[in-house]
C-alpha cells in the first residue's frame, strides 16, 4: 500500500514536471455524433516558428491526427473553398485537391487517393483532414514529434545528395568610407551570368547564380542611400537551380565585383561617397563586438554564431557613428580572437568615454527571447561611474527601435568588460539565438541595422544630455 502511495506520487510528480495540457478535453461533435476527448493538446510548428490554429487544434481521432483544413491550407497559401452542399472542400495550391467529409479519399488534379482516415466535421462547422497528407500536399515535408505532441513541419528542400547545386548561406552589406558593399557566401562555388533592367522605376542589376539554392532566411536589404534602393535574394528556378541576386537603384551606378579565390564569396562595391562627412571630434566610443575567432560565443539555431551577428551589428554601429561625427574604436572588425582583458584594456589606455559591448544570449529552452542591457552597480566597490543612466538611455532608445521582449536592465559586477572598464560601459544582449524568433531577427540585416541604430541614438542622447549639464558621467 505504502508502494503503491509512493509510485502513486512519482507519477503524479513526473506528470505535474511535464505539465501537459488538456485544453480540449470534453465532449466534441464528430460528423454530427457527440464523442468524449481527452488527449493532450497538439501543437504545430512551420520551419520551427509556433503555427496556431487558434480555437480549432490539431486532434487526435481513432489513432489519426487530423488537422483543421481551412486556418492551415490558408495559412501556407492555398485558396479554400467550401461547398456546404456536397459537403466538398476544394484547395488549390499548383494542384486542386478535393475532400469529402465523411470520405477517405480524395482527389488530386482529379484523381482519386486514399487518406488514411476520413475527412471530418468537427462541432458542426470545422473541416479536418489527415495532417500528413494536408502538408505534404502544400509542399511541406511532416515529422511527428510523439514525446512533445508536436507536429514539426518544415519546407521541403532538394535533397543536396542528388544535386550538385551550392547553398547560398549568408547574405550581408557593410558600408564603410564611403563605400557600400553586398556579400554573398556559399558553401560552393558562385557561377554567374549578369544583366541589367532599366524601367520607369529606375535600374536593377542582377546576378544569376548558376546550380545555387538561396538558402539565407534575409532576403532583402533596405539601403536607401546614394542613388542605391535595395538589394535582395530569390530562388529564380529549381529545376536547373537558379538565385537571382538584384541590386535596385534610381540610375546607373558603376560598381565592381570582387570574388575570393575559392569563389564562395562574392562582393559588389558601390562607391557612394559619405552621405554626411562629419568632422570626427565627438566622444570616443570604444564598440567590441563579444566574443570572435577561436571563440564563437553561443551556437543557435541552424548554427548561427553569437560572434558573428555580435560583429555585424557593431559594424554597422561603428558606420553610423563615423557618420554621425563621433570617433570609434572596435576591439575587432573581423572574425578574430580577442582577449577577455584586452577589450577594456585598450578602451582605457585610448581614453574611450564609452564603452559598448555586443552579445547575444542563448538558453536550454527555444522559448526564452528578448533583449536585456547589462551594465555595473553604480556605487559597487567604490566605483563612481554612473552606469545605469548610461545603460538606462541605451536601453529606452533601443526598444523605441525593435520590437523584442523587453527583458529591462540587468546589474552584472562579474563581467570583466564592465568591471575592468574606467568609462560609461554597457553589454547590450541582443536577442536570444537560441529563440526561433530571434535568431530569425538577429540575422536579418535589416534588424542589425536597427539595433545600431537604437544604440546609436541612445549614444546621441547620453552625450547630448551630458553636455547640456542635465546629467553628469560620475555618480555625485
Ligand atoms: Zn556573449
Amino acid at each position: 500500500m505504502r508502494k503503491a502511495i509512493a509510485i502513486l506520487s512519482i507519477l503524479l510528480f513526473v506528470l505535474a514536471l511535464h505539465a501537459t495540457s488538456y485544453a480540449l478535453s470534453g465532449n466534441i461533435v464528430v460528423d454530427g455524433k457527440v464523442v468524449n476527448y481527452n488527449v493532450p493538446d497538439v501543437s504545430i510548428t512551420v520551419d520551427g516558428n509556433p503555427f496556431n490554429t487558434y480555437g480549432n487544434p490539431p486532434l487526435i481521432l481513432d489513432g489519426n491526427t487530423i488537422v483543421p483544413l481551412r486556418s492551415i491550407a490558408q495559412g501556407l497559401g492555398a485558396s479554400v473553398n467550401w461547398d456546404g452542399t456536397t459537403q466538398t472542400i476544394t484547395i488549390t495550391k499548383e494542384k486542386v485537391f478535393k475532400f469529402f467529409i465523411g470520405k477517405n479519399y480524395a482527389t488530386v488534379d482529379g484523381n482519386q487517393v486514399q487518406l488514411p482516415a476520413p475527412a471530418r466535421l468537427i462541432n458542426y462547422d470545422t473541416s479536418y483532414v489527415p495532417m500528413r497528407f494536408l502538408f505534404e500536399s502544400l509542399g511541406y515535408d511532416v515529422k511527428w514529434i510523439g514525446d512533445k505532441y508536436l507536429i514539426q513541419v518544415t519546407s521541403k528542400t532538394p535533397d543536396p545528395q542528388t544535386s550538385n547545386n551550392v547553398n547560398i548561406t549568408s547574405f550581408s552589406s557593410t558600408y564603410a568610407n564611403g563605400v557600400y558593399t553586398v556579400t554573398l557566401k556559399a558553401d560552393g562555388p558562385l557561377v554567374y551570368q549578369k544583366g541589367i533592367l532599366t524601367d520607369s522605376s529606375g535600374v536593377r542589376v542582377y546576378f544569376d547564380f548558376d546550380n545555387a539554392i538561396n538558402a539565407v532566411t534575409n532576403k532583402q536589404i533596405s539601403i536607401n542611400q546614394g542613388g542605391l534602393n535595395m538589394a535582395y535574394i530569390g530562388q529564380n528556378q529549381l529545376q536547373p537551380a537558379i538565385t537571382r541576386f538584384v541590386v535596385s537603384m534610381s540610375s546607373s551606378l558603376l560598381y565592381t565585383i570582387t570574388q575570393s579565390q575559392d569563389k564562395k564569396e562574392f562582393d559588389i562595391s558601390f562607391n557612394i561617397g559619405s552621405p554626411s562627412q562629419a568632422s570626427n571630434n565627438g566622444p570616443l566610443i570604444y564598440i567590441d563586438p563579444g566574443h570572435g575567432g577561436s571563440d564563437p560565443g553561443a551556437i543557435g539555431i541552424g548554427g548561427i554564431h553569437e560572434a558573428d551577428i555580435a560583429l555585424a551589428i557593431g559594424l554597422k554601429l561603428k558606420t553610423l557613428l563615423d557618420n554621425g561625427g563621433f570617433r570609434t574604436m572596435m576591439s575587432r572588425t573581423t572574425d578574430t580572437y580577442v582577449g577577455l582583458y584586452d577589450r577594456p584594456d585598450q578602451a582605457n589606455s585610448a581614453g574611450a568615454d564609452a564603452f559598448v559591448s555586443i552579445h547575444c544570449d542563448a538558453f536550454d529552452s527555444p522559448s526564452a527571447n528578448g533583449t536585456t542591457v547589462l551594465y555595473y552597480p553604480n556605487g559597487y566597490n567604490g566605483d563612481t561611474r554612473d552606469d545605469k543612466t548610461f545603460a538606462q538611455i541605451i536601453h529606452d532608445n533601443l526598444m523605441q527601435e525593435i520590437n523584442t521582449t523587453d527583458r529591462g536592465l540587468s546589474e552584472r559586477p562579474n563581467l570583466v568588460v564592465l568591471n575592468q572598464t574606467k568609462m560609461v560601459a554597457v553589454l547590450v544582449e541582443t536577442g536570444f539565438v537560441t529563440s526561433p524568433t530571434d535568431a530569425q531577427l538577429l540575422t536579418d540585416d535589416n534588424f542589425q541595422w536597427k539595433v545600431a541604430q537604437g544604440i546609436y541614438n541612445g549614444i546621441v542622447q547620453y552625450f547630448n544630455e551630458l553636455k547640456s549639464g542635465a546629467i553628469k558621467s560620475t555618480i555625485s
